[in-house]
């Protein structure tokens, strides 16, 4: 039987607001836990608007319905409606995921800034963006934070290298199949190797999740607050259930760490390519 650990990466205020109720309901009512990646800082998603120059980005807009998926109000924050600040607005509901049994992670401080300016951003830049993620962390729950998921998996080597100060006990940054040790830092990387909802559709990852009900490895699916606390709840609660009737184990992504036998993991340098239905490179 596979263990399966739910990612559910929280991109914008909206997702904050309204998604993390849903999905929290949906998980109570499935008795299943989570690990919740959260991005703590500002919603600056009106700035994705710039990227509707590129082609390729609008394309996936519209074939994904985000206007219906992410609403007005998001597509503005940032630009002519101020940034409110993501996780620092709701401390208490990250602290009640932590008290309910969820394990709660670091995702951004600005998502926005990482996920379209990573290579530009200088050490420094980087440096105080880690910073201020893991602040924001410490002043909500009063701990260290374990685990580091960055914003559309994206990662260089200058960030790896950086990262190590941070004292984080595992990172979830790519998109490759199986964990590893990244070579940069020495850190296990522990993958998101399923596909999301908005790469491949529902029936998209079922079928992989059928795929690979007997792997030996751990599954990581990746969701978004979002998207399957929005519109695709029903899609997400019909995905737990193909899930719960394979079979599968659903735990934490920090407890899998606690589990893993590091000796058993090959150590490789960070990579970059393309992923089905994602518009840009990703960390793999
Ligand atoms: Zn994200």
């Amino acid at each position: 039987m596979s263990v399966l650990a739910l990612k559910i990466d929280v991109d914008t205020y909206q997702g904050m607001k309204t998604g993390i109720p849903h999905i929290v309901k949906v998980l109570d009512k499935y008795g299943i836990p989570a690990s919740f990646f959260i991005s703590f800082g500002p919603d600056r998603s009106g700035l994705a608007a710039l990227q509707l120059l590129r082609p390729k980005f609008l394309y996936k807009m519209i074939r994904t319905n985000a206007p219906g998926m992410y609403g007005i109000k998001t597509a503005l924050y940032g630009t002519i409606l101020p940034a409110p600040m993501i996780g620092l607005s709701f401390p208490e509901d990250i602290k009640h995921l932590s008290e309910m049994g969820h394990e709660v992670a670091c995702h951004a401080w600005d998502h926005r800034l990482w996920q379209d300016w990573l290579p530009l951003m200088s050490r420094n830049r980087i440096d105080i963006w880690l910073d201020r993620l893991v602040n924001a962390y410490m002043e909500t729950l009063c701990e260290r934070p374990q685990g580091f998921g960055a914003p559309g998996w994206r990662m260089d080597k200058r960030a790896l290298e950086i990262i190590n100060r941070f004292g984080f006990k595992y990172l979830s940054c790519t998109r490759a199949s199986m964990p590893f040790i990244f070579r940069e830092n020495g850190m296990i990387e522990i993958p998101s190797n399923l596909p999301c909802i908005e790469e491949v559709g529902t029936k998209g990852v079922i079928r992989v999740l059928e795929d690979n009900a007997d792997s030996p490895g751990p599954q990581v699916l990746p969701v978004h607050a979002e998207v399957e606390g929005g519109l695709y709840e029903n899609d997400f609660k019909q995905i737990l259930d193909k899930a719960m009737s394979l079979g599968y184990n659903i735990e934490r992504i920090d407890n899998i760490v606690k589990d893993i036998d590091r000796k058993g993991l090959h150590m490789r340098g960070l990579q970059q390519g393309f992923i089905p239905g994602r518009a840009f490179k990703c960390s793999v």
